[in-house]
């Protein structure tokens, strides 16, 4: 595939690799194979050698969990990225990281190497509920991960937070959500609890083991969270991510406004052009595919106008700021009243959409019921 090089891309690596399978996990992530990881990174450097030149302003490197990697070995990667791509002065560089993965040498080497943005995965600062998910660390190892973060140099901290765990009462809620935001962090990503089949927690919530939150608590959960992380001076740009003025991750903005970007690793998606195309999952698949050129031998999607056009809307909708006519009218040439006029006038009548300016946005009732208000703007 013919690859346009007059665009700045967004990359995304996948480091698949962890200490230990978290107990509600599904992602791509592969416990007790960090032995394959040199093997690993030399394949994701010819995978990316496929698109050696491409201008690039954020970088992700995200996983699975990429501080499992040497310091050396992670540091030759960013090198790698710099060397392919041709990087913005301002490019942001984000690394995924576990807690107890990575010290404050650690963090330095990284500081040193042009990273520039972490997001740690703290997800709760309840001991009892790390536990049960299977996390690695504890509370008091996450707040510690922050500081020596902060003294390698870093300004810019996302911390993830997970909600609607099985037993959590409001009142632990609320104690993580305070101790989160006395770290002070730049930028938080809070997620309820998605549980998975053929996960161990969800079989455990099967059983009847563990009980989780009903739906109201959960609800009751998200909304002192915004609250919360409002009256501590952070935006809510997203349904699920907050910041600080001037710190929205800068990467996750594009894949809500479909900006391009570059997929590497073990099921890595891209989304160049009207192509969108997935990595194969599975380690030993991905190494045979990675030797392939960009698209060739993966599982790939050509998108018509009528999936564009929705995707713009159920992904731009997930933004607080919401989707722009003007910019829906520059990108199809078609009034976004026009191509959807069934659903914008059916959830503005229920009070779940509403127009602020040329912005069609969720509401507050909208965010509760965000993937049914989001299924009706699919086109057939
Ligand atoms: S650290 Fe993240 S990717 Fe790894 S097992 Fe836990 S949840 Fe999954």
């Amino acid at each position: 595939m013919k690859i346009d090089q007059t665009k700045v891309y967004g990359i995304y690596v996948h480091i698949p690799f962890c200490l230990q399978k978290c107990a509600y996990c599904d992602f791509t992530s592969y416990p007790g194979e960090l032995s394959r990881a040199d093997y690993y990174l030399e394949t994701l450097k010819k995978e990316m050698s496929y698109y050696q030149g491409i201008s690039a302003d954020t970088v992700y490197i995200g996983g699975g969990t990429p501080t499992c990697l040497s310091k050396n070995q992670l540091c030759s990667l960013v090198d790698a990225i710099k060397r392919n791509f041709t990087l913005t002065e301002d490019c942001e560089i984000t690394v995924e990281c576990n807690p107890k993965t990575a010290d404050e040498a650690y963090f330095s080497a990284l500081f040193l190497q042009g990273v520039n943005r972490l997001s740690i995965g703290t997800q709760s600062f309840c001991d009892k509920e790390l536990s049960m998910l299977g996390r690695v660390h504890n509370a008091e190892e996450a707040k510690q991960c922050v500081q020596m973060a902060k003294n390698a140099g870093f300004t810019n901290i996302n911390l993830d937070l997970m909600f609607g765990l099985p037993g959590q009462s409001m009142a632990s809620f609320m104690q993580s959500v305070s101790e989160l935001i006395s770290l002070a962090p730049t930028h938080i990503s809070a997620y309820s609890l998605i549980l998975e089949e053929d996960t161990p927690l969800y079989s455990r919530v099967d059983s009847g083991e563990l009980v989780l939150p009903d739906e109201d608590v959960e609800r009751s959960m998200y909304r002192v969270l915004v609250d919360e992380l409002s009256k501590a001076g952070y935006q809510q740009y997203e349904i699920s991510n907050f910041s600080l003025p001037g710190f929205e991750s800068r990467h996750n903005n594009k894949y809500w406004e479909r900006a391009p970007y570059i997929g590497l690793g073990a099921a890595a998606h891209s989304h160049i052009g009207m192509l969108r195309f997935a990595n194969p999952d599975e380690l030993d698949r991905y190494i045979k595919t990675a030797k392939l050129p960009p698209a060739e031998g993966r599982e790939t999607e050509f998108l018509t106008e009528k999936d564009a056009m929705s995707e713009f809307m159920f992904l731009g909708l997930r933004k607080m700021r919401g989707v722009s006519q003007k910019q829906f009218y520059e990108s199809f040439g078609k009034p976004m009243t026009e191509v959807f006029s069934e659903p914008i006038q059916k959830h503005c009548q229920r009070n779940l959409l509403e127009w602020k300016d040329d912005h069609l946005c969720l509401t507050n009732r909208g965010i509760d019921v965000s993937n049914s208000v989001f299924c009706e703007f699919l086109l057939d």
